[in-house]
């Protein structure tokens, strides 16, 4: 059940994505970029800082509200949302937790207004679901720090402003390095996108590699402490899983709309395909499946809101939270996508029709900000603390 607040976001989302972007979805598709006039309308209505609070210049929504929002423009098209999903998500969720005053009034505007796109930096050739094999690294010299390495596979890695960076400051402890979190302008000299990805699906997002050869940064730039950076990291993805399951719901949602239309027109043996139970039981069972996503998306984010209330499971932590959710509807998306193209039959394989997309789509939403396998790992992890809470006394 959505709130009024929520309901109205989620028909200026809808309306905005009927109009922008589900015409052009296809295309951007095509041109592997989408036009970026479209990010300025965004920021003109404030979802670009959906997150960031009033003071700061953005929306100031809670959690659910955001993700209401991202699931509506990732059924218009989730490549363009995995850009809101950045933009939002992880690179402000470091600012506002770590940031100083002086960084927070400097940056967040500029991202809550669309006037700075963001990225996230993290992962490099050999460390993906292992950040801590991180091997970039941050050198202080003067009053600032030098940067040198490679990131790989970073969204918005050449047409971003700024890119929040994850290098090495020390050898650490356990195996975990001293990490520091910096803001990098992209047009800093030094900074190089390397080369751009053919992705499978959500291509129109920008994946690319970064080289960071010498990248000098003042000392504000560091975000927090210099040993924490890869903390922040994980902490902010736990916000992202939650944007990325919203982003997958978005996508199944787009699924089970596209084959509940096509099941209804198509006609086999003088009748519509939907009057068949075969394609009936698939169309009730995406339509449950996504329900079931979206509530955990929705609940998970309502328990990150409030911990401690009642009833909200608390002794799971977030982090296994957003993992449940993200893994949950991430493999939803694939699964609904495919139905879909099972549903449309040979059209469902066609690129002039829309589901071949979807199920190209969804697959990424199983990989980044965590795979299916790591998620797994966290869940796990946090089962015997959750089942002990539960224990009767
Ligand atoms: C479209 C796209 C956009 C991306 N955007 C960004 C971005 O903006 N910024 C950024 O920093 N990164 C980004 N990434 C990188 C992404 O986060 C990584 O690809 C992801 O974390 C997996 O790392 P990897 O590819 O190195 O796979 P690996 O870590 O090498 O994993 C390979 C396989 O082994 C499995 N595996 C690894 N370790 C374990 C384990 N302990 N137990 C069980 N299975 C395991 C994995 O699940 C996977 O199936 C993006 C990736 C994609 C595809």
């Amino acid at each position: 059940m959505l709130t009024p607040e929520q309901d109205a976001v989620r028909g200026l989302a809808r309306a905005f994505a009927e109009q922008e972007i589900v015409p052009r979805a296809a295309a951007w598709d095509q041109a592997r970029s989408f036009d970026r006039d479209v990010l300025a309308s965004l920021g003109e209505l404030g979802f670009l800082g959906m997150l960031v609070p009033e003071q700061y210049g953005g929306l100031g929504l809670d959690l659910p509200t955001y993700l209401v929002a991202l699931e509506e423009l990732a059924r218009g098209d989730a490549a363009l949302a995995l850009t809101v999903a950045i933009q939002n998500g992880p690179v402000p969720a470091v600012l506002l937790s770590h940031g100083s005053d002086e960084q927070k009034a400097r940056w967040l505007p500029d991202l809550a207004s669309g006037a700075k796109i963001a990225g996230f930096a993290l992962s490099e050739e050999n460390a993906g679901s292992d950040p801590s094999a991180i091997t970039t690294t941050a050198s202080e010299e003067g009053a600032g720090w030098t940067i040198r390495g490679a990131k790989r596979w970073v969204t918005n890695g050449a047409s971003a402003d700024l890119m929040l960076v994850f290098a090495r400051t020390g050898e650490g402890v356990g195996g975990r390095p001293d990490t520091g979190a910096f803001l990098v302008d992209t047009a800093s000299a030094g900074y190089r996108a390397a080369g751009r990805e053919k992705t499978m699906g959500l291509r129109a997002s920008e994946t690319v590699s970064v080289d960071l050869d010498g990248v000098r940064v003042d000392g504000d730039r560091l975000v927090g402490d210099p040993g924490r950076g890869l903390s922040y990291a994980l902490e902010a993805l736990d916000l992202g899983r939650l944007g990325i399951g919203a982003q997958a719901v978005g996508i199944a949602q787009a699924a089970l709309e596209h084959s509940v239309r096509y099941a209804h027109e198509r006609r086999q043996f003088g009748r519509p395909i939907a009057a068949f139970g075969g394609v009936r039981s698939k169309l009730a069972t995406m339509a449950a499946r996504i329900a079931a996503a979206r509530a955990l998306v929705m609940e998970s984010a309502r328990a990150w809101e409030a911990p401690d209330a009642p009833g909200s499971s608390a002794a799971l932590p977030v982090t296994a939270r957003s993992a449940m959710a993200k893994l949950v509807a991430s493999e939803t998306a694939t699964w609904a996508a495919e139905e879909a193209v099972r549903i449309f039959g040979g059209y469902g394989f066609m690129r002039e029709y829309p589901v071949e997309k979807l199920m190209r789509d969804a697959k990424g939403t199983e990989i980044y900000e965590g795979t299916s396998e790591i998620l797994r790992l966290v869940i796990g992890r946090s089962l015997k603390r959750w089942e002990a809470a539960f224990a009767t006394p």
